[in-house]
């Protein structure tokens, strides 16, 4: 197994799911978060950026709004502010942008770490800080395949991701319609998507540089509760971590 900690969310049918069935087969101990020393945002700044133009485009103008509306409300959330136990606090969301980048098909991890540089680059219209968290979202039919960074493809191996580039975070949150990755009950794109952002959100929040928060076995913030989901308002967010207390 990767020392790395795990920065996905695997989809239901995942093989990696070995290490959860053999858990249930044999109890363990549950583990508990256990802080390596690597910085947190501690009071997240998060930019959504919208890649491509399909976005401006019914239906998906739709979407862009209630993500960036899901975003305002999260982040401000009681539930949210239960992380304040990993020395984070409720942030907000500073930012969206819509870009015209043509992404199709499968596309490299590469490419979206490029979009971030150019994007926090002097002119690049976000001014990163060591606080800002940018969450970018592939248009639908595109596949990203990070397996350059340990996370396999979309859809066959993650149903979202986090990592940086250099001292910027970023999450990526793909446009999910494959089974394995609309949860246990059969989620909507929409709510899977909320869903897979709260993931990536809490767990940058609390290992944006990766090496953070996370379990002796690398399971982040997000892991331990993963598609285990709730509500905040009328949102679809999934339960996280909390030591001494399991998945709130
Ligand atoms: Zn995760």
């Amino acid at each position: 197994m990767s020392n790395e900690p795990l920065k996905v969310v695997l989809p239901k049918s995942h093989k990696r799911n070995l290490q959860i069935k053999s858990r249930l087969a044999a109890p363990a101990p549950v583990q508990d978060l256990v802080n390596h020393g690597g910085q947190v945002l501690r009071k997240v700044e998060v930019t959504t950026v919208f890649l491509g133009t399909q976005w401006n485009q019914a239906p998906f103008a739709k979407m862009r709004d209630y993500f960036n509306a899901f975003f305002d409300a999260y982040l401000a959330s009681d539930l949210l502010g239960k992380l304040s136990i990993y020395g984070v606090q409720n942030g907000s969301r500073v930012g969206t942008l819509t870009t015209n980048d043509v992404l199709a098909g499968t596309t490299l991890d590469n490419t979206l770490q490029a979009i971030v540089t150019r994007l926090t680059s002097p002119g690049g219209g976000i001014v990163a800080d060591a606080n800002s968290l940018l969450v970018l979202y592939p248009p639908q039919g595109v596949i990203i395949d990070g397996t350059a960074i340990n996370v396999g493809k979309t859809c066959v191996d993650h149903c979202g991701y986090h990592e940086h580039v250099g001292a910027v975070a970023y999450a990526v949150v793909p446009y999910l319609e494959c089974a394995g990755c609309l949860g246990d009950t059969g989620l909507s794109t929409r709510d899977a998507m909320t869903s897979v952002a709260s993931h990536e959100l809490c767990e940058s929040m609390t290992d944006p540089m990766l090496d953070g928060w996370f379990t002796a076995t690398g399971e982040e913030i997000g892991d331990l509760c993963a598609w285990n989901d709730t509500s905040v308002g009328t949102y679809t967010v999934q339960k996280e971590w909390i030591n001494g207390s399991g998945c709130s």
